[in-house]
C-alpha cells in the first residue's frame, strides 16, 4: 500500500466519482466517470455539471439539472441522497446510473462542495425488472395488481434501515377512497372493484419507478415516496390527489367520479413501520374530518 495514494485509489474505483465546488463546478473526474460517460477529465473539469454535459434526467425525461438536482440539494442541506437517473453519454445516448450524492465539508464542517458517485445500472435494470416480476407474483394484490400489505411492510422496513444508516429521507402517503361505501351501495360491488382498479392504475401509471404504491387493505393505499422533503412530498401527494379526482369510472353508461383523502408524513429518526403508518393514517383521518378530497400533513 505504501506507494499507492488515495488519489490513485479513487481514480481507479469501479464507480464514477466527481467532486464539485459549491457552484457545482467540476474539479475532479475519475477514470470510471470517463468510461461511463465518454467524457474525459479534460473535457469536463472547470465546467459546471449542469452546463449541458451530463444532463441528468429522470425516467420521465425531466431535466434534473435545472429542477430537482440531487447534488445541488445535498450541497444545500448537507444530506446524502441516492437516486436512479439517466445520464447523458458523450455519444448522445442515455445511460442508466445509480447516483449517490454527498456534501463535501472542510475541517470546520462547512459545506464547500459536493461529491457524486455513480455506477452504470443498465444491466441491473433489466435484472431488477425480472426480480420485480418474480416479486410481483408473491407480493401482489390480485384485484389492483399493486404490491400488497406484506410487500409494503418489507419495503418500509428496508427504507427505514437505509434511512437510519445513510439518512436518505423518504415520505409516506396514506390514501383512502372517499365515500366508497356509498359508491358500492349506489353502483354495486363490482363497479366498486372497477373503481379501485382505476385508482390503482392512475397511481401506477403516474408514479416514478422508484416510488412504490401498494394496497394496504380494503380501499386504503400507501405510497412510499423516495427522494423528497416535506414540501415536495405534499406537492407530489396533491398531484396524485388531483389525478385521481380527474379520473372516472364508467358504470352503467354513467361516468362516476372518485376522490381520495390523504395523510402525508416524512420519516423521523425514531420511526418504526408501525409509527410512520399510524401517523400517516391519523393525518388521513384529519383530511376526512376537514371535508375529504384533501391532503393533511404534519409539516
Ligand atoms: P370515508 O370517506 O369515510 O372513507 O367513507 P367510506 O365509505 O369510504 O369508508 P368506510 O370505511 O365506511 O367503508 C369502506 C368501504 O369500502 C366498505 C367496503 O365495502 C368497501 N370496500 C373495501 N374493500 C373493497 C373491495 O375490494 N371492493 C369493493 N367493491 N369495496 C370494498
Ligand atoms: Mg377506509
Ligand atoms: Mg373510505
Amino acid at each position: 500500500m505504501s506507494n499507492i495514494s488515495y488519489k490513485d485509489i479513487v481514480h481507479n474505483l469501479p464507480m464514477g466519482v466527481y467532486f464539485t465546488d459549491k457552484q457545482r463546478r467540476i474539479n475532479y473526474w475519475n477514470k470510471t466517470a470517463e468510461e461511463i460517460t465518454g467524457y474525459t477529465a479534460g473535457e469536463v473539469i472547470g465546467s459546471r455539471c449542469h452546463d449541458n454535459i451530463l444532463i441528468h434526467i429522470d425516467e420521465n425525461g425531466n431535466n434534473l439539472c435545472r429542477g430537482f438536482c440531487p447534488l445541488a440539494e445535498s450541497i444545500m442541506d448537507g444530506l446524502a441522497r441516492q437516486s436512479d437517473v439517466f445520464m447523458h453519454h458523450r455519444d448522445g445516448h442515455r445511460v442508466a446510473v445509480r447516483v449517490c450524492t454527498f456534501p463535501l465539508k472542510n475541517d470546520q464542517d462547512e459545506i464547500i462542495g459536493g461529491v457524486e458517485v455513480f455506477s452504470d445500472i443498465s444491466e441491473m435494470t433489466a435484472m431488477q425488472i425480472k426480480t420485480r416480476d418474480l416479486e410481483r407474483m408473491a407480493f401482489f394484490d390480485t384485484l389492483t395488481r399493486l404490491p400488497n400489505r406484506n410487500h409494503i411492510l418489507a419495503e418500509l422496513e428496508s427504507m427505514i434501515t437505509e434511512y437510519q444508516r445513510y439518512r436518505i429521507p423518504f415520505g409516506v402517503l396514506f390514501l383512502d377512497i372517499d365515500h366508497f361505501k356509498i359508491f358500492n351501495d349506489t353502483y354495486g360491488h363490482e363497479a366498486g372493484d372497477q373503481l379501485l382498479k382505476t385508482v390503482a392504475a392512475t397511481l401506477r401509471s403516474s408514479s416514478r419507478p422508484f416510488d412504490v404504491f401498494g394496497r394496504w387493505g380494503g380501499e386504503e393505499l400507501i405510497g412510499i415516496i423516495r427522494n423528497v422533503n416535506s414540501e415536495s412530498l405534499i406537492a407530489i401527494g396533491n398531484r396524485y390527489r388531483l389525478l385521481i379526482e380527474k379520473s372516472n369510472v364508467i358504470v352503467k353508461d354513467q361516468t362516476a367520479g372518485v376522490t381520495v383523502s390523504i395523510g402525508a408524513t416524512m420519516i423521523r429518526p425514531e420511526d418504526s413501520t408501525e409509527k410512520i403508518v399510524n401517523r400517516a393514517d391519523s393525518l388521513m383521518y384529519l383530511s376526512k374530518k376537514n371535508g375529504r378530497n384533501r391532503l393533511s400533513s404534519d409539516q
